[in-house]
C-alpha cells in the first residue's frame, strides 16, 4: 500500500497489520497520470496493484473513487449549468472511474464488487450496507460509486458516510491535495 499514505507516515505492512478493515478513498485526479484529466491505464494498473497487495496481507478493503478527473459540479465547464444537473454528472464520472477500477482488479484476479448510491442495476449493484460488509467479509473489493448519490456533496463524504456505515477502522486518502476537505477544494 505505499504511497496512498500522506506524508509517508505508515510503512504500508505495519498500517495492514493494525487495521483489518479499510476505506480507500482515491481521487479521480489520482487516476489521471500526468495529463490531469482522463483514466491513465497505467495509473489505475498501479493501484489496483497495491490493493492486491493489501488484500494478499489480510485486509478488507472498499474503495471510493472521486470523479474530478472527468468532471466536477463546481468546474469552469459547469458554471452555467444548473448545480444539480452538474453534480449528478459527477457522480456517473466516479462510476465511470469505478468501472475502470474494476476492471484492473478483476484482471488481476481480485474478486470486486461495484455498488452504486444511484440505481443503474445492469452496471452495479444497488447500495446496500448488509450487503457491503457481507461481500468485504468474503474477501471481495467492494467499490462504492456516484458518491453518496445526492448533489452538494462530495467523495470526501461520500468515503466519511460508507467508512462508518461499514464500521471501518481507517480511512486512507491517496490524492494529490493535503487533506480532507468538506467542500471542493
Ligand atoms: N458529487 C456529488 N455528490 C456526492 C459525490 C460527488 O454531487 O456525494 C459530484 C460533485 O459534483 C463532485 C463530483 O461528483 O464535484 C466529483 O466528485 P469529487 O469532486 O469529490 O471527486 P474528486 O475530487 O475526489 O476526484
Amino acid at each position: 500500500m505505499r504511497g496512498f499514505f500522506l506524508g509517508g507516515k505508515y510503512p504500508g505492512d505495519a498500517l495492514m497489520l493494525h487495521y483489518k478493515r479499510i476505506l480507500l478513498k482515491l481521487s479521480g485526479e489520482s487516476l489521471a497520470g500526468g495529463e490531469g484529466y482522463g483514466i491513465d491505464a497505467c495509473m489505475v494498473d498501479r493501484y489496483a496493484e497495491e490493493v492486491k497487495k493489501a488484500l494478499d496481507l489480510g485486509a478488507e478493503i472498499a474503495l471510493v473513487i472521486g470523479g474530478g478527473n472527468i468532471f466536477r459540479g463546481l468546474s469552469s465547464a459547469a458554471a452555467d449549468m444548473d448545480r444539480v444537473q452538474a453534480d449528478h454528472m459527477g457522480m456517473l464520472a466516479t462510476v465511470i472511474n469505478s468501472l475502470a477500477f474494476q476492471d484492473a482488479l478483476e484482471r488481476k484476479g481480485v474478486f470486486t464488487r461495484l455498488m452504486s448510491a444511484i440505481k443503474m442495476e445492469q452496471v452495479a449493484e444497488p447500495f446496500i450496507r448488509r450487503r457491503a460488509i457481507r461481500h468485504l467479509e468474503k474477501g471481495r473489493v467492494v467499490i462504492f460509486g456516484a458518491g453518496t448519490g445526492n448533489p452538494y456533496f462530495t467523495t470526501d463524504t461520500a468515503a466519511s458516510l460508507r467508512a462508518v456505515e461499514i464500521e471501518a477502522d481507517v480511512i486512507v486518502k491517496g490524492t494529490r491535495v493535503d487533506g480532507v476537505y468538506s467542500s471542493d477544494p
